[in-house]
C-alpha cells in the first residue's frame, strides 16, 4: 500500500501479529522511500445484516455508531479498549450468526445489553437506561436495586 507520508508505492511489513482475539491482523510497516513507519489493521469484512428499526425503516448495520455508543456507555469505566473491541467483534458475530438478512434493532440492543453486563454492570444499566425503554420507571428502579443487591464479584 502507499505510504501515507510521502505516497510511494513501496512499503514493507517489518511486524505482524494477531490482535482482538486473532480477529485482526496489525501489521508495522516501514516505507522504502521515507523510512517513515506506521501501523495498519486487517479484517475479515463479512456481510452485516441490516437494521430493521421500531417504525419499519431499515438502514445498514453502522458499526461506527455501536462503537460510540459502547463507548459512551463506558465512558470513565475501568474497560480497556481491547474489551471493548472484543466485545464489539462477539456483537457482530452474533447477528452474523443468525444468518438473517435483516434483523430488528431490538434484537441489536439486546445483544450490546448482554455484552455489556458481562463487561461492567455501570454501563450496562446506562446503555439499558437509554436503549431498552423500560415499560415503566419501576422497572428500571428495580434493575438498579438488582444491581445494588447483587453487585458483581461480591456474590
Ligand atoms: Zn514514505
Amino acid at each position: 500500500m502507499h505510504c501515507p507520508f510521502c505516497s510511494a508505492d513501496d512499503t514493507k511489513v517489518i511486524d505482524s501479529r494477531l490482535v482482538a482475539e486473532g480477529d485482526q491482523v496489525r501489521r508495522r510497516r516501514e516505507c522504502l522511500s521515507c523510512r517513515e513507519r506506521f501501523t495498519t489493521y486487517e479484517v475479515a469484512e463479512l456481510l452485516m445484516p441490516r437494521i430493521i428499526k421500531q417504525d419499519g425503516t431499515r438502514e445498514p448495520f453502522d458499526e461506527n455508531k455501536l462503537r460510540a455508543g459502547l463507548l459512551r456507555a463506558l465512558e470513565k469505566r475501568p474497560v480497556s479498549v481491547e474489551d471493548i473491541e472484543s466485545a464489539l467483534n462477539q456483537i457482530k458475530h452474533a447477528l452474523q450468526a443468525t444468518g438473517e438478512r435483516e434483523i430488528p434493532s431490538r434484537l441489536l440492543g439486546e445483544k450490546v445489553m448482554e455484552k455489556l453486563r458481562s463487561l461492567d454492570e455501570v454501563a450496562y444499566v446506562r446503555f439499558a437506561s437509554v436503549y431498552r425503554q423500560f415499560q415503566d420507571i419501576s422497572e428500571f428502579r428495580d434493575e438498579i436495586e438488582r444491581l445494588e443487591r447483587n453487585p458483581r464479584g461480591a456474590d
